[in-house]
């Protein structure tokens, strides 16, 4: 394990840079600060847009594979620095150290998948109704795209937006979350060195702006950007989206999810408790795709349930570091009151959910994942817990605990767990799980980056990563070409002197 100075010094990183200034960064392993890091002024956003404004006009005439070739020296810098900025993330987010490693691999793939974009922003060619005419939808860059990130991928979302929005022909300003700075700065650092060795990227494609809230609203507020991207709470889309809206810019949203799975009496029970393992108390259930509610069919109860409580009780949570260690920390204290508040709202038989380690780290919140046996009831928990909470629920037909799988604000991630054919496509049809993702036989989180991430109701619908999320980036121009000697009007109408 590397000090916070040899990874610094790694990535080239004055380590003098991130002192002095106002905003304390704390390591959530153990409550060290790590850095006091100067926060942008109202001013420096300003020269941030008006900077990010002229570079977007460069480099939207830059060719989309030459734009690629900087994404394609980016994914390399990444491949370079994978371990230490895999440390960092896990220093500074506490994830243990194979999910922060985990979440540099997802970059890495990101930036491959765009450089392969970077040749296929196709359009399309559409069948004119008109003789000698021909249509077709070119897509072309939009303008600087501003990136909102949450504390709990600190780098992989960035990396998603500004892969796609940077080979789409559009520069970046990020504001990334005021607990994970560090990082951001990091990945700030390989972007520079990457636009250098490529040569000729103009000053400004990418910005970073570090600070809370309120910076992050100013970049939105401001009509010079027209995609805002923004991962986190509901409650910060809530107030984000209708700002984006009223000044007509575009929103991608993505917010909390509470999701879901249903395991049913042909699963394979081993597999579902590993899925269940990971989808519940990886990162700490700090993930927007975490597993936290389970809808188990009342035949298989007794067979799934102690399973999974003799799992969760061999977990090992310490140190993320610690190659051993499942389960690291919470961010900080109020994840923990806010954990506390929510175990103490509801009383039903529970395992897990305590504080430990608080004499070996007094500044880090360590805790139990916990497992919560809920009896039968027409709703289910409505609101997402930032926290390892899993809160069971026994059914008896598949057709009602689909319901209350749905009866939630959220639409995030779920899955079923079956082999049965019948249950499994009813799941994924439209009278099944109402997400973005919907799974069969894997959990609800750890998405590969090549399908479109995002979800439904209060999280938000907006999509990232791949398929043809790139869309999101870019806007669309319809244009009808008439080749003939001819001006024939659309819907045969007549209209001559
Ligand atoms: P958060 O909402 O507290 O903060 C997220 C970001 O929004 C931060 O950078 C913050 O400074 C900024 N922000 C807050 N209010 C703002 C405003 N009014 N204007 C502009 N920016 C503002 O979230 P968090 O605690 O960092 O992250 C956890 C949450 O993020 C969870 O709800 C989780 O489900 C969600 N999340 C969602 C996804 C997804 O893809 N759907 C991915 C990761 C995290």
């Amino acid at each position: 394990m590397m000090t916070l100075t040899q990874i610094l010094s790694n990535l080239g990183i004055d380590e003098a840079s991130i002192q002095g200034g106002e905003l304390v960064v704390h390591s959530p392993t153990d409550g060290a600060v790590l850095g006091q890091i100067k926060v942008c002024s109202s001013e420096e956003v300003e020269i941030a847009i008006t900077e990010a404004q002229a570079a977007f006009h460069e480099w939207k005439t830059v060719p989309a594979p030459k734009r690629g070739e900087l994404i394609r020296v980016l994914g390399n810098k990444l491949r370079e620095h994978k371990e230490t900025l895999g440390e960092l993330v896990t220093l500074e987010c506490g994830k243990i150290y194979q999910e922060g490693l985990g979440e540099v691999q997802e970059m890495i793939d990101i930036c491959d998948f765009a450089v392969g974009l970077s040749r296929q922003l196709y359009g399309l060619t559409i069948a004119s109704e008109r003789p000698g005419h021909r249509m077709a939808e070119t897509w072309h860059p939009i303008g600087p795209i501003g990136v909102i990130s949450a504390f709990n991928f600190p780098v992989a979302v960035w990396c998603w937006n500004t892969a796609l929005a940077i080979v789409c022909g559009n520069s970046v300003i990020w504001k990334p979350s005021e607990k994970t700075p560090i990082t951001a700065i990091a990945c700030q650092k390989l972007f520079e060195e990457a636009a250098r060795e490529v040569g000729n990227v103009p000053a400004g494609l990418s910005q970073l702006l570090i600070g809370e809230a309120a910076v992050g609203a100013q970049l939105v507020a401001d009509k010079r950007v027209p995609v805002i991207s923004a991962t986190g709470s509901t409650a910060m889309g809530r107030k984000v989206g209708p700002v984006v809206a009223q000044r007509f810019g575009r929103s991608i949203l993505e917010l909390g999810g509470n999701n879901a799975i249903i395991v049913c009496p042909s699963a394979d029970l081993d597999m579902a408790v590993r899925a269940i393992l990971f989808g519940a108390v990886g990162t700490a259930g700090q993930r927007c795709t975490s597993t936290r509610r389970l809808f188990v069919h009342e035949s298989i109860y007794d067979s799934l349930v102690p399973s999974l409580k003799a799992a969760y009780q061999r977990i090992r949570v310490g140190n993320p570091m610690d190659p051993k260690t499942l389960v690291g920390p919470l961010i900080d204290g109020s994840a923990y009151q806010m954990m506390q508040q929510a175990l103490s709202a509801i009383s039903a038989p529970r395992i897990g959910g305590e504080r430990v380690l608080s004499e070996e780290y007094p500044g880090g919140y360590y805790v139990t994942p916990a497992l919560v046996e809920m009896p039968i009831s027409d709703r289910t928990v409505q609101e997402e817990t930032f926290a390892p909470i899993l809160y069971i629920y026994p059914y008896q037909d598949l057709n009602e605990a689909i319901r209350q799988h749905n009866d939630v604000p959220q639409g995030l991630s779920s899955s079923i767990f079956t082999n049965d054919i019948r249950e499994a496509e009813l799941f994924l049809s439209v009278a099944g799980s109402d997400c973005g993702i919907a799974n069969v036989n894997i959990g609800t989180s750890g998405a590969e980056i090549g399908g479109a991430f995002g979800g439904e109701k209060e999280t938000g619908g907006g999509r990232e990563s791949g398929s043809d999320a790139w869309k999101g980036y870019m806007r669309r121009t319809t244009s009808t070409i008439n080749y003939s000697t001819e001006l024939p009007l659309a819907q045969g109408i007549e209209f001559d002197l």
